[in-house]
C-alpha cells in the first residue's frame, strides 16, 4: 500500500497557534474584568451601609467572589476535550492550566470570606436560618480547599489515580451545584436582572460541557469515541506490549505523528477504564493503529490479558508533540527515556515511509538493553533513514555497551557537540529525566522555543 501523507491543514501553524492562543487569553481576561465591574455597576445594599475601609474590604471580598465563580467556570472548559483547544495548545498544557487554575481558585476562594469579614470587623455571621446562604459558602470553600489538595498532593493522601479521579470528578460537580446556589442566594446583586441571567448562562454552559464529557464516557462508539477492534497483542520488549487495533468500520482517523489518544477497552479481563497512550503507529497507514504500552501500574500489568477480537473505544488524536507541527524541515533530535519513545517511534516510522531524509539524531536511554522496544525495527531505521544516528545510553547495566549511566549535561555537551543549536529537540522520558535534561539542553546553547517536551502525565 502507498504510504498516506498527512495532510499539512491537520496542524496549524506557530503563527495561528500564537494568535488564537492570544485571543483565547484575551477573552479570558476580558471575561474576569466584566466579572469584576459587577460589585460596582450592580451594588447590593449591603455595600451602601458600608464606608471608608469597610466599603473597600466588602467590595474587594465580592471582587474575588465573582473572579473565583469566573475562574471555576474556566475549569470545567479546560477539561472538555474541545478539539479547537487542544490543536491551540496542546491538551497537555491545557490540563497543566487546569492545574495553576485549580491552586488560584482555592487561594481566591479563601481570601473570599476574609476580606468580607475584615468588613464586619471579623464579626462572625451568628448561627441563624437566615444566614444559610453564607455557611453554604464555608461548605463551598472546604469543598474546592479539599479538591486542590487531594489534586496536587494525591499520593500524600494514598489515594490511587482511579480512585481519585473519581472523587474528583463527583466533587467538583457537587462544589459547582452548591457555588451556584450559595451565588444565587447570597447577595442581592444576584437575585434578578442582568447578574442573574449571567449566572445562569456561565451554569448552563459548564452543565451542556460536562454532559458532553458523561456522554462521551458513558456512550462508547459515540462519534467522540470511535470503536476498534484489537487484533494483536504481542510482547515488544520487557514489560511492554504493543496491542495493534482496527478500526470496526470504514479508515482509521487522520492523526499526526506523536499524538495520543485515549483509549477504553472493552474486556473480559481488563477494566474498562480510559488511560492515555501515544499512537505508536504512522499516519502514513491509515488501516491499523498501535499502542506500545509498558507495565507500570496496577491497569497497564494486566494489557497482556487483552484478547484479540476485544473491542476498544477511542478518544484521540490530542497532542503537538510532533516534528510536524515545527516549521521547516531542519535537524532533529530526540532524547527519549525508557517507553517514552513511543511518540519519536511514530515519527520515524513515518519520516520512514516518507523516505523523509533529514538529519536526525536519537538518544534512547534504557535501564538495560532488554527495555528496548522493536530492536530490529529501530536497526533497520538506520538503513532506511541515511542520515539517523542512534546512540542507546544504559542505566544500569554497564556491560550492555553504549553510553554508561544517567544523561546528564556533560553527557549531552559531548553527544551533541557537532549538532546544530538550530536543531528541533524532542524530549519524552520520567518526569526527573525530562526536567534534568531540559535544564541541560538549555545551558549548552539550544533555545527553549526550539526544545518540545512530552510528559506522561495530565
Ligand atoms: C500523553 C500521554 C501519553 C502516554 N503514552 C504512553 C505510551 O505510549 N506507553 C505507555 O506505556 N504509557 C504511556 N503513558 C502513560 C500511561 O498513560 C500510564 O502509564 C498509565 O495510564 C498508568 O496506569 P496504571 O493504572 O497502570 O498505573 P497507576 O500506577 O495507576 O498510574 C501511574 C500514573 O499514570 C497516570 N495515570 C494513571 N491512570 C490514568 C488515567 N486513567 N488517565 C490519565 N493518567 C493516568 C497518573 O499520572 C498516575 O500517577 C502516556 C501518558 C500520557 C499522559
Amino acid at each position: 500500500m502507498k504510504p498516506k501523507r498527512v495532510n499539512s491543514s491537520a496542524v496549524f501553524s506557530l503563527r495561528t497557534r500564537t494568535v488564537f492562543g492570544g485571543i483565547f487569553f484575551f477573552l479570558a481576561l476580558l471575561l474576569i474584568a466584566g466579572a469584576w465591574t459587577i460589585p460596582f455597576v450592580f451594588e447590593s445594599p449591603s455595600i451602601l451601609y458600608k464606608f471608608g475601609i469597610d466599603k473597600v474590604f466588602l467590595r474587594t471580598g465580592k471582587v474575588f467572589g465573582v473572579t473565583t465563580a469566573t475562574l471555576v467556570f474556566f475549569q470545567i472548559l479546560l477539561v472538555s476535550r474541545l478539539k479547537v483547544l487542544d490543536r491551540i495548545f496542546s491538551i497537555n498544557r491545557i490540563y497543566t492550566f487546569h492545574r495553576i487554575n485549580g491552586i488560584t481558585i482555592a487561594i481566591l476562594a479563601l481570601v473570599h470570606p476574609i476580606l468580607i469579614l475584615a468588613a464586619e470587623n471579623f464579626t462572625l455571621f451568628p448561627f441563624q436560618v437566615r444566614y444559610w446562604p453564607e455557611f453554604l459558602g464555608v461548605g463551598v470553600l472546604v469543598f474546592i480547599v479539599v479538591l486542590v489538595t487531594t489534586a496536587n498532593w494525591r499520593l500524600i493522601f494514598g489515594f490511587a489515580y482511579d480512585k481519585w479521579l473519581r472523587f474528583h470528578r463527583l466533587g467538583t460537580l457537587l462544589a459547582i451545584v452548591l457555588m451556584l446556589v450559595h451565588i444565587l442566594f447570597v447577595s442581592e446583586t444576584f437575585k434578578s436582572g442582568l447578574p442573574r441571567v449571567l449566572v445562569y448562562l456561565a451554569a448552563g454552559i459548564n452543565f451542556l460541557l460536562i454532559l458532553r464529557l458523561w456522554y462521551r464516557r458513558f456512550f462508547p462508539g459515540n462519534p467522540g469515541k470511535r470503536t476498534f477492534v484489537v487484533s494483536k497483542v504481542e510482547p515488544v520488549g520487557r514489560d511492554a506490549f504493543a496491542v495493534d487495533v482496527r478500526p470496526d468500520d470504514g479508515e482509521v482517523f487522520s492523526y499526526i505523528p506523536g499524538q495520543f489518544a485515549f483509549i477504553t477497552p472493552k474486556s473480559t479481563d481488563l477494566p474498562g477504564e480510559e488511560h492515555p497512550f501515544t499512537i505508536s503507529s504512522p499516519p502514513s497507514r491509515s488501516d491499523a493503529l498501535q499502542f506500545v504500552i509498558r507495565s507500570q501500574g496496577d491497569w497497564t500489568s494486566k494489557i497482556n490479558r487483552l484478547k484479540g477480537g476485544e473491542p476498544v473505544f477511542i478518544d484521540g488524536p490530542y497532542g503537538l508533540f510532533s516534528h510536524m507541527v515545527t516549521p521547516g524541515n531542519g535537524p532533529i533530535i530526540m532524547i527519549a527515556g525508557g517507553i517514552g519513545i513511543t511518540p519519536m517511534l511514530s515519527m520515524l516510522r513515518y519520516m520512514s515511509d516518507l523516505d523523509d531524509q533529514r538529519r536526525i539524531l536519537l538518544i534512547w536511554s534504557n535501564r538495560t538493553r532488554e527495555y528496548i522496544v522493536f530492536p530490529e525495527e529501530f536497526e533497520n531505521f538506520k538503513r532506511d533513514l541515511q542520515h539517523l544516528k542512534i546512540i542507546h545510553v544504559f542505566t544500569r547495566n554497564p556491560r550492555d555497551g553504549g553510553e554508561k549511566g544517567r544523561l546528564n549535561k556533560t553527557k549531552l555537551e559531548r553527544l551533541l557537540e557537532r549538532y546544530s543549536r538550530k536543531s528541533e529537540v524532542f524530549i519524552c522520558g520520567p518526569f526527573e529525566m525530562m526536567k534534568e535534561i531540559n535544564r541541560a539542553i538549555k545551558k549548552i546553547g539550544f533555545s527553549s522555543s526550539r526544545v518540545y517536551k512530552e510528559e506522561f502525565k495530565l
